[in-house]
Protein backbone atom coordinates (compact mmCIF):
# COMPACT_ATOMS: atom_id res chain seq x y z
CA UNK A 1 0.00 0.00 0.00
CA UNK A 2 1.91 3.12 -1.28
CA UNK A 3 4.50 0.53 -1.63
CA UNK A 4 4.82 0.32 2.40
CA UNK A 5 4.33 -2.94 4.65
CA UNK A 6 0.61 -3.11 5.62
CA UNK A 7 -0.08 -4.93 9.18
CA UNK A 8 -3.18 -5.55 10.85
CA UNK A 9 -3.87 -4.61 14.34
CA UNK A 10 -6.59 -6.80 16.57
CA UNK A 11 -7.99 -3.52 18.27
CA UNK A 12 -10.90 -3.99 20.20
CA UNK A 13 -12.22 -0.58 19.09
CA UNK A 14 -12.72 1.57 16.16
CA UNK A 15 -14.25 4.63 17.92
CA UNK A 16 -13.25 6.12 21.06
CA UNK A 17 -14.35 9.50 22.94
CA UNK A 18 -11.28 12.73 22.02
CA UNK A 19 -11.93 15.24 24.34
CA UNK A 20 -8.74 16.55 22.33
CA UNK A 21 -10.48 16.98 19.13
CA UNK A 22 -13.39 18.09 20.96
CA UNK A 23 -11.70 20.52 22.29
CA UNK A 24 -10.75 21.08 18.90
CA UNK A 25 -14.43 21.66 17.66
CA UNK A 26 -13.76 19.05 15.05
CA UNK A 27 -16.38 16.78 16.89
CA UNK A 28 -18.32 16.73 19.65
CA UNK A 29 -16.28 13.38 21.31
CA UNK A 30 -16.51 10.59 19.17
CA UNK A 31 -13.71 9.97 16.72
CA UNK A 32 -13.24 6.73 14.20
CA UNK A 33 -10.15 5.67 13.35
CA UNK A 34 -9.57 2.55 11.11
CA UNK A 35 -5.82 2.46 11.25
CA UNK A 36 -2.56 3.21 13.49
CA UNK A 37 -0.42 4.26 10.88
CA UNK A 38 -1.03 6.07 7.73
CA UNK A 39 -0.52 5.46 4.13
CA UNK A 40 0.32 8.62 3.57
CA UNK A 41 4.19 10.08 5.09
CA UNK A 42 3.98 13.51 6.12
CA UNK A 43 7.33 15.10 7.57
CA UNK A 44 4.98 17.33 10.48
CA UNK A 45 2.89 14.40 11.43
CA UNK A 46 2.46 13.90 14.72
CA UNK A 47 0.88 10.44 15.00
CA UNK A 48 3.91 8.51 15.27
CA UNK A 49 4.40 10.05 19.00
CA UNK A 50 1.33 9.45 19.83
CA UNK A 51 1.45 5.86 18.18
CA UNK A 52 4.89 4.84 19.59
CA UNK A 53 3.95 3.13 22.95
CA UNK A 54 1.58 1.07 21.00
CA UNK A 55 3.21 0.12 18.01
CA UNK A 56 6.95 0.05 19.71
CA UNK A 57 7.13 -3.73 19.74
CA UNK A 58 6.67 -4.37 16.17
CA UNK A 59 8.55 -1.45 14.73
CA UNK A 60 11.09 -3.12 16.52
CA UNK A 61 10.94 -6.14 15.19
CA UNK A 62 10.46 -5.23 11.83
CA UNK A 63 13.20 -2.89 12.45
CA UNK A 64 11.16 -0.21 10.70
CA UNK A 65 9.58 3.67 11.20
CA UNK A 66 6.38 4.25 11.92
CA UNK A 67 6.44 6.33 8.38
CA UNK A 68 7.54 3.26 6.83
CA UNK A 69 4.46 1.09 7.44
CA UNK A 70 0.66 1.10 7.65
CA UNK A 71 -0.84 -0.68 10.18
CA UNK A 72 -4.81 -0.95 10.08
CA UNK A 73 -7.46 -2.21 12.36
CA UNK A 74 -8.45 -5.71 11.36
CA UNK A 75 -12.23 -6.77 11.21
CA UNK A 76 -13.10 -3.41 11.81
CA UNK A 77 -16.91 -4.00 10.67
CA UNK A 78 -17.22 -6.14 13.02
CA UNK A 79 -15.02 -4.02 15.65
CA UNK A 80 -17.67 -1.51 14.79
CA UNK A 81 -20.81 -3.36 15.14
CA UNK A 82 -19.45 -4.66 18.24
CA UNK A 83 -19.14 -1.31 19.92
CA UNK A 84 -22.25 -0.07 18.69
CA UNK A 85 -24.71 -3.02 19.68
CA UNK A 86 -23.03 -6.51 19.94
CA UNK A 87 -22.06 -5.17 24.16
CA UNK A 88 -25.15 -3.75 25.52
CA UNK A 89 -23.89 -0.94 27.30
CA UNK A 90 -20.64 -0.23 25.56
CA UNK A 91 -22.34 2.78 23.70
CA UNK A 92 -25.74 3.42 24.88
CA UNK A 93 -29.01 3.93 23.32
CA UNK A 94 -29.03 7.16 24.26
CA UNK A 95 -25.79 7.84 23.32
CA UNK A 96 -26.39 6.93 19.98
CA UNK A 97 -29.54 9.22 19.68
CA UNK A 98 -27.48 12.32 20.69
CA UNK A 99 -26.49 14.90 17.54
CA UNK A 100 -22.86 14.07 17.89
CA UNK A 101 -20.14 14.91 15.52
CA UNK A 102 -17.88 12.05 14.90
CA UNK A 103 -14.59 12.88 13.43
CA UNK A 104 -12.48 10.49 11.22
CA UNK A 105 -9.44 10.66 11.62
CA UNK A 106 -6.87 11.79 14.13
CA UNK A 107 -4.86 8.77 13.25
CA UNK A 108 -4.70 8.13 9.79
CA UNK A 109 -5.75 8.96 5.99
CA UNK A 110 -9.19 7.64 5.71
CA UNK A 111 -9.52 8.33 2.40
CA UNK A 112 -5.63 7.51 1.08
CA UNK A 113 -6.43 5.36 -1.88
CA UNK A 114 -10.05 3.63 -3.21
CA UNK A 115 -9.56 0.56 -0.61
CA UNK A 116 -9.45 2.69 2.18
CA UNK A 117 -12.43 4.74 0.72
CA UNK A 118 -14.27 1.70 0.57
CA UNK A 119 -13.42 0.35 4.37
CA UNK A 120 -14.45 4.11 5.45
CA UNK A 121 -18.19 4.06 3.41
CA UNK A 122 -18.71 0.68 5.03
CA UNK A 123 -18.35 2.23 8.03
CA UNK A 124 -19.56 5.25 7.97
CA UNK A 125 -22.56 3.77 6.60
CA UNK A 126 -22.99 2.05 9.67
CA UNK A 127 -23.18 4.64 11.82
CA UNK A 128 -25.37 6.44 9.96
CA UNK A 129 -27.55 3.48 10.00
CA UNK A 130 -27.03 2.80 13.74
CA UNK A 131 -26.77 6.69 15.58
CA UNK A 132 -28.12 10.20 14.63
CA UNK A 133 -24.53 11.00 14.51
CA UNK A 134 -23.41 13.52 12.12
CA UNK A 135 -19.84 12.33 10.08
CA UNK A 136 -16.63 15.32 9.61
CA UNK A 137 -14.41 13.47 7.55
CA UNK A 138 -11.14 15.01 6.88
CA UNK A 139 -8.46 13.97 4.04
CA UNK A 140 -5.36 14.74 1.64
CA UNK A 141 -6.50 12.52 -1.16
CA UNK A 142 -8.33 13.52 -3.68
CA UNK A 143 -10.90 11.04 -3.14
CA UNK A 144 -13.76 12.24 -1.13
CA UNK A 145 -15.89 12.75 -4.15
CA UNK A 146 -15.55 8.91 -4.09
CA UNK A 147 -16.26 8.17 -1.10
CA UNK A 148 -19.47 10.58 -1.02
CA UNK A 149 -20.64 8.38 -4.11
CA UNK A 150 -20.95 5.41 -1.69
CA UNK A 151 -22.73 7.27 0.82
CA UNK A 152 -26.85 6.44 0.20
CA UNK A 153 -28.13 10.00 -0.71
CA UNK A 154 -30.64 10.41 2.26
CA UNK A 155 -27.49 10.64 4.32
CA UNK A 156 -25.76 12.94 2.47
CA UNK A 157 -27.07 15.85 4.31
CA UNK A 158 -24.78 14.08 7.51
CA UNK A 159 -21.42 13.90 6.15
CA UNK A 160 -18.88 17.35 5.91
CA UNK A 161 -16.09 16.62 4.01
CA UNK A 162 -13.02 18.71 4.49
CA UNK A 163 -9.43 18.03 2.53
CA UNK A 164 -6.43 19.78 4.46
CA UNK A 165 -3.57 21.36 3.41
CA UNK A 166 -1.54 24.27 4.53
CA UNK A 167 -0.04 26.00 1.00
CA UNK A 168 -1.53 26.28 -2.46
CA UNK A 169 1.82 25.31 -3.97
CA UNK A 170 1.57 21.66 -5.24
CA UNK A 171 6.08 21.17 -5.00
CA UNK A 172 5.95 22.84 -1.69
CA UNK A 173 3.51 19.91 -0.13
CA UNK A 174 5.33 17.60 -2.37
CA UNK A 175 8.54 18.73 0.09
CA UNK A 176 6.97 17.81 3.33
CA UNK A 177 4.02 15.11 1.84
CA UNK A 178 4.77 12.02 0.36
CA UNK A 179 1.94 10.29 -1.12
CA UNK A 180 -0.54 12.34 -0.93
CA UNK A 181 -2.91 14.00 -3.95
CA UNK A 182 -1.55 17.24 -5.27
CA UNK A 183 -3.22 20.58 -3.66
CA UNK A 184 -4.41 21.09 -6.51
CA UNK A 185 -6.38 17.88 -7.11
CA UNK A 186 -7.70 18.21 -3.36
CA UNK A 187 -8.48 21.48 -4.01
CA UNK A 188 -10.61 20.31 -7.46
CA UNK A 189 -12.10 17.25 -5.49
CA UNK A 190 -13.53 20.17 -2.58
CA UNK A 191 -15.14 21.66 -4.75
CA UNK A 192 -16.62 18.85 -7.06
CA UNK A 193 -18.18 18.38 -3.51
CA UNK A 194 -19.34 22.02 -3.17
CA UNK A 195 -20.77 22.33 -6.39
CA UNK A 196 -22.98 19.10 -5.72
CA UNK A 197 -24.32 20.20 -2.88
CA UNK A 198 -22.39 18.20 -0.37
CA UNK A 199 -21.29 20.05 3.02
CA UNK A 200 -17.77 21.02 3.45
CA UNK A 201 -15.31 22.58 6.13
CA UNK A 202 -11.62 24.07 5.38
CA UNK A 203 -8.99 23.34 7.11
CA UNK A 204 -5.61 25.37 6.50
CA UNK A 205 -3.11 23.24 8.04
CA UNK A 206 -0.25 23.37 8.47
CA UNK A 207 0.51 27.05 7.35
CA UNK A 208 4.15 27.78 7.30
CA UNK A 209 5.47 30.91 8.26
CA UNK A 210 4.92 33.47 5.17
CA UNK A 211 6.60 36.76 4.38
CA UNK A 212 2.84 38.21 3.14
CA UNK A 213 0.41 36.93 5.59
CA UNK A 214 -2.78 38.78 3.54
CA UNK A 215 -1.70 38.12 0.19
CA UNK A 216 -1.78 34.01 1.81
CA UNK A 217 -4.75 34.63 3.58
CA UNK A 218 -6.57 36.37 0.45
CA UNK A 219 -5.51 33.49 -1.32
CA UNK A 220 -5.91 30.55 0.41
CA UNK A 221 -9.32 31.64 1.53
CA UNK A 222 -10.45 31.94 -2.13
CA UNK A 223 -9.14 28.43 -3.40
CA UNK A 224 -11.10 26.58 -0.63
CA UNK A 225 -14.37 29.12 -1.11
CA UNK A 226 -15.08 30.35 2.37
CA UNK A 227 -18.16 31.07 1.37
CA UNK A 228 -19.18 27.27 0.67
CA UNK A 229 -17.42 26.01 3.68
CA UNK A 230 -19.27 25.29 6.78
CA UNK A 231 -16.77 26.44 8.92
CA UNK A 232 -12.92 26.75 8.58
CA UNK A 233 -9.88 25.33 10.54
CA UNK A 234 -6.49 26.87 10.58
CA UNK A 235 -3.46 26.37 12.45
CA UNK A 236 0.15 26.88 11.82
CA UNK A 237 2.69 24.49 12.09
CA UNK A 238 3.73 23.13 15.29
CA UNK A 239 7.45 22.20 14.35
CA UNK A 240 9.39 21.32 18.07
CA UNK A 241 10.17 17.62 18.56
CA UNK A 242 11.54 15.70 15.77
CA UNK A 243 8.85 17.06 12.84
CA UNK A 244 10.89 20.39 12.98
CA UNK A 245 14.11 18.62 11.94
CA UNK A 246 12.50 16.30 9.16
CA UNK A 247 9.90 19.07 7.70
CA UNK A 248 14.01 21.33 8.00
CA UNK A 249 15.34 18.74 6.08
CA UNK A 250 12.90 18.00 3.64
CA UNK A 251 12.54 21.79 2.79
CA UNK A 252 16.37 21.51 2.12
CA UNK A 253 16.58 18.59 0.35
CA UNK A 254 13.76 19.84 -2.51
CA UNK A 255 15.06 22.95 -2.57
CA UNK A 256 12.98 25.31 -0.84
CA UNK A 257 15.38 27.50 0.94
CA UNK A 258 13.16 30.33 1.63
CA UNK A 259 10.56 28.46 3.14
CA UNK A 260 13.47 26.16 5.14
CA UNK A 261 15.01 29.73 6.32
CA UNK A 262 11.80 31.17 7.50
CA UNK A 263 11.07 27.81 9.42
CA UNK A 264 14.01 27.91 11.17
CA UNK A 265 13.27 31.87 12.30
CA UNK A 266 10.14 30.38 14.48
CA UNK A 267 11.60 26.48 15.33
CA UNK A 268 14.51 26.54 16.34
CA UNK A 269 15.81 26.91 20.35
CA UNK A 270 15.45 30.27 21.30
CA UNK A 271 12.79 31.75 19.07
CA UNK A 272 9.38 31.41 20.83
CA UNK A 273 8.15 34.89 20.33
CA UNK A 274 9.20 34.78 16.76
CA UNK A 275 6.78 31.27 16.37
CA UNK A 276 4.42 33.49 18.75
CA UNK A 277 4.27 36.23 16.22
CA UNK A 278 3.89 34.29 13.21
CA UNK A 279 1.07 32.68 14.54
CA UNK A 280 -0.66 36.07 15.43
CA UNK A 281 0.23 37.10 12.02
CA UNK A 282 -1.25 34.12 10.76
CA UNK A 283 -5.00 34.43 12.78
CA UNK A 284 -5.21 37.97 11.69
CA UNK A 285 -4.70 37.78 8.22
CA UNK A 286 -7.34 34.70 7.95
CA UNK A 287 -9.35 36.03 10.66
CA UNK A 288 -9.82 39.22 8.05
CA UNK A 289 -11.15 37.47 5.69
CA UNK A 290 -12.88 34.52 7.29
CA UNK A 291 -16.30 35.33 9.15
CA UNK A 292 -16.09 34.92 12.89
CA UNK A 293 -18.61 32.37 13.04
CA UNK A 294 -16.93 29.86 11.04
CA UNK A 295 -13.50 30.77 11.77
CA UNK A 296 -11.78 28.58 13.91
CA UNK A 297 -7.79 28.91 14.82
CA UNK A 298 -6.14 26.53 16.62
CA UNK A 299 -3.72 27.74 18.65
CA UNK A 300 -1.77 25.88 21.95
CA UNK A 301 -1.28 28.54 24.20
CA UNK A 302 1.78 28.18 27.01
CA UNK A 303 2.25 31.67 28.61
CA UNK A 304 0.09 33.95 30.59
CA UNK A 305 0.74 36.75 28.42
CA UNK A 306 -0.08 35.05 25.30
CA UNK A 307 -3.40 33.72 27.05
CA UNK A 308 -4.46 37.00 27.71
CA UNK A 309 -4.10 38.11 24.11
CA UNK A 310 -5.61 35.01 22.84
CA UNK A 311 -8.20 34.80 24.72
CA UNK A 312 -9.21 38.14 23.63
CA UNK A 313 -9.64 36.89 20.28
CA UNK A 314 -11.78 34.17 20.71
CA UNK A 315 -14.22 36.05 19.58
CA UNK A 316 -12.82 36.66 16.16
CA UNK A 317 -12.19 32.86 15.87
CA UNK A 318 -9.33 31.59 18.16
CA UNK A 319 -9.80 28.43 19.99
CA UNK A 320 -7.53 28.13 22.56
CA UNK A 321 -5.84 24.81 23.40
CA UNK A 322 -3.12 23.53 26.02
CA UNK A 323 -2.94 22.60 29.47
CA UNK A 324 -3.43 26.37 30.19
CA UNK A 325 -6.93 25.95 28.80
CA UNK A 326 -7.75 22.20 29.04
CA UNK A 327 -6.21 20.44 32.42
CA UNK A 328 -6.49 16.76 31.65
CA UNK A 329 -7.63 14.40 34.14
CA UNK A 330 -4.88 12.55 35.37
CA UNK A 331 -5.00 8.35 33.27
CA UNK A 332 -5.42 5.58 34.98
CA UNK A 333 -2.59 2.54 35.12
CA UNK A 334 -2.75 0.15 31.94
CA UNK A 335 -5.75 3.13 30.34
CA UNK A 336 -5.14 3.31 26.45
CA UNK A 337 -4.79 6.84 24.74
CA UNK A 338 -7.61 8.30 24.42
CA UNK A 339 -10.19 5.93 25.98
CA UNK A 340 -11.25 7.05 29.57
CA UNK A 341 -12.40 4.83 32.35
CA UNK A 342 -15.71 4.66 33.91
CA UNK A 343 -13.94 5.75 36.67
CA UNK A 344 -12.64 8.84 35.51
CA UNK A 345 -14.95 11.20 35.64
CA UNK A 346 -14.41 13.86 38.42
CA UNK A 347 -16.75 14.06 41.24
CA UNK A 348 -18.39 17.59 40.28
CA UNK A 349 -19.68 16.48 37.16
CA UNK A 350 -24.06 15.83 37.01
CA UNK A 351 -25.58 12.76 37.04
CA UNK A 352 -26.24 13.04 33.43
CA UNK A 353 -22.60 13.90 32.27
CA UNK A 354 -21.39 10.88 34.45
CA UNK A 355 -24.01 8.58 32.52
CA UNK A 356 -22.53 10.09 29.09
CA UNK A 357 -19.00 9.49 30.19
CA UNK A 358 -19.68 6.20 31.13
CA UNK A 359 -21.45 5.13 28.01
CA UNK A 360 -17.92 5.85 25.80
CA UNK A 361 -16.03 2.87 27.83
CA UNK A 362 -14.21 0.73 25.44
CA UNK A 363 -12.16 -2.02 26.27
CA UNK A 364 -8.63 -1.68 25.99
CA UNK A 365 -6.24 -2.78 23.42
CA UNK A 366 -5.04 -6.58 23.02
CA UNK A 367 -1.61 -5.53 25.33
CA UNK A 368 -1.60 -3.00 27.59
CA UNK A 369 1.63 -1.48 27.93
CA UNK A 370 3.16 -3.45 31.26
CA UNK A 371 2.35 -6.90 29.09
CA UNK A 372 3.74 -5.88 25.59
CA UNK A 373 7.38 -4.93 27.98
CA UNK A 374 7.06 -8.41 29.12
CA UNK A 375 7.54 -9.81 26.37
CA UNK A 376 10.05 -10.91 24.03
CA UNK A 377 10.49 -9.27 20.92
CA UNK A 378 9.81 -12.27 18.80
CA UNK A 379 6.47 -13.32 21.18
CA UNK A 380 5.31 -9.47 20.27
CA UNK A 381 5.66 -10.07 16.69
CA UNK A 382 3.23 -12.87 16.80
CA UNK A 383 0.54 -10.34 18.09
CA UNK A 384 0.25 -8.98 15.37
CA UNK A 385 -1.08 -11.06 12.04
CA UNK A 386 1.25 -9.64 9.39
CA UNK A 387 0.20 -9.43 5.79
CA UNK A 388 2.95 -8.42 2.58
CA UNK A 389 2.11 -7.06 0.25
CA UNK A 390 4.23 -5.99 -2.59
CA UNK A 391 2.36 -4.23 -4.82
CA UNK A 392 0.58 -0.88 -4.91
CA UNK A 393 -2.84 -0.67 -4.48
CA UNK A 394 -4.73 1.23 -7.04
CA UNK A 395 -5.57 4.51 -5.39
S1 LIG B 1 -2.26 12.38 6.23
FE1 LIG B 1 -2.41 12.98 8.40
S2 LIG B 1 -2.14 11.05 9.54
FE2 LIG B 1 -1.42 10.70 7.46
S3 LIG B 1 0.80 11.07 7.56
FE3 LIG B 1 -0.21 12.99 6.91
S4 LIG B 1 -0.53 14.15 8.82
FE4 LIG B 1 -0.12 12.00 9.39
Amino acid sequence: MSKKLVFERHAKTVLSDSQDFAHKLLCTGPTLNLGDACVYSCQYCYVSAMMWRLLAPLLKAVNLSHRDIVVRRGNSLQVLENQLRTHAGILRESERRKKHVVFTSTTVDPAGNMELVKESAELMCRILEETNWDIRVLSKSNLLPQLAKLIPDKWKHRVIYGVSSGTLDDDLARAIEAGTALVSKRLQSLHWLQDNGYRTFGMICPALPQTNYDEFAEKICNAIRVEKCEDVWAEGINARGKSFPATLQALQTAGKMSEASLLCTVALPGTQRAEEEYKRQLFLALAGRIPATKFKFLQYVESPEDHTWWKDQQKNGAVLLGSLVHSKPKKQKNQQESVPPQEAAPPELTAAQHAAKKAWVTKRAKYSAAEISARSKAAAFKAWETRRRNQQMSS
